[in-house]
Formats: C-alpha cells, structure tokens, sequence
C-alpha cells in the first residue's frame, strides 16, 4: 500500500481518552473499518512481509477476529479462531495469561492446527500480554508461529519487548 493510502487509514483511527477508565486512551478502529479503501490498504499492509509463509491466520476474540477474517480471504488461508474462556463446544486448548488485575484464559480448537504456519493478528498491541499468551496457545496445539502483525503499536509499554520475534505493526503511537 502506498504511503498516502496509509496516512489516510491512520487518520481514521479515532483516540478516546479517558475510556474504559481515568488515563487510558483508547484507540478505536471503527471509523477505519467502515471505509472500504481503508479497510483494504491496512489489510494489505498487515499481511504484507509475510505473504507466501503462513497457511492461516489466527485472532484473538475479539477485535482480532475482525482483522483475521479480512485477512484470510485478501491471503487465501484459513483462519484459525482464538476465543475468551468458556465459549467452545468441544473439549479446546487453553492459555491462561496475567492481566493487570487478576488473569483471563483464551480457548481455541485444535484442527489443522498441527505443522500450520500461522499469522497471528491483532488491532492494538500493548504490553503484549494478549498476543503473547496467543502465540504460545497456537504453539500448544502445534502451529508455528511464523510472526505476529497488529494494526497499531502502542510505543513504550514493552509489548515488542514481551513478544520478541517477528512483530510487524502498521501504526505506531
Ligand atoms: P495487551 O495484552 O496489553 O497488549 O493489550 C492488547 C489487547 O487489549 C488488544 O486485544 C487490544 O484490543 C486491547 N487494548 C489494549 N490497550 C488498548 C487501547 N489503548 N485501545 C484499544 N484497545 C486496547
């Protein structure tokens, strides 16, 4: 994607500050989603160095869904869904991971998951908490995590650190 294209995507990324609590800011991808032009350019920009390597892409429910849908029909691979705890109907692998207070635990099921070269995706990247909890399920049920790529990179909070590796981010702030 050209570098105009991406600038106007960017813009449409819309700061909410303050929400869901005092000092966070939220980065709302909706506005971008909504625009057809934009939607495309940062798909596009998402799967770009790893084009060729990855049989599916995987998400983390879910904002993460969202991108990976778009992103395994613009590849042509599958899309390997990965769910907050408690939502499967069959028996699934679990990860539980920290969270600021507390934990959570996401949930997937396991096929075609063995040997798959997977892109895991999300929208926001903070510290990291999620993807990295994410990247470690997919290599319990046997995939190879060929990178992770997310829309927007929140700078400064140690998620790169966390996640180490092939991490590609369209937008920094
Ligand atoms: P983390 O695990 O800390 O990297 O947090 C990443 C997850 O929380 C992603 O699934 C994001 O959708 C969400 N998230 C964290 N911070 C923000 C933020 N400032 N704006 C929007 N979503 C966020």
């Amino acid at each position: 994607p050209d570098a105009t294209a991406l600038a106007r995507a960017e813009s449409l990324i819309t700061s909410i500050p303050d929400y869901p609590k005092p000092g966070i800011v939220f980065r709302d991808i909706t506005p971008l989603l909504t625009d057809a032009a934009a939607l495309r350019t940062v798909v596009d920009a998402l799967i770009e160095p790893f084009v060729g390597r990855f049989d599916a892409v995987a998400g983390v429910e879910a904002r993460g869904f969202l991108l990976a849908g778009a992103a395994a029909i613009a590849a042509n691979v599958g899309l390997m869904p990965i769910r907050k705890a408690g939502k499967l109907p069959r028996p699934a692998a679990s990860m539980s991971y920290d969270l600021e207070y507390g934990s959570a635990q996401i949930e997937m099921h396991d096929d075609n998951a063995a040997g798959a070269r997977v892109l895991l995706l999300d929208d926001v990247l903070a510290t990291g908490g999620t993807l990295r909890a994410g990247r470690d399920l997919l290599r319990a049920v046997g995939s190879e995590v060929v990178g992770i790529a997310t829309l927007l990179e929140i700078d400064g909070l140690g998620g790169r650190e966390a996640l180490g590796g092939d991490l590609h981010s369209v937008f920094h702030v």
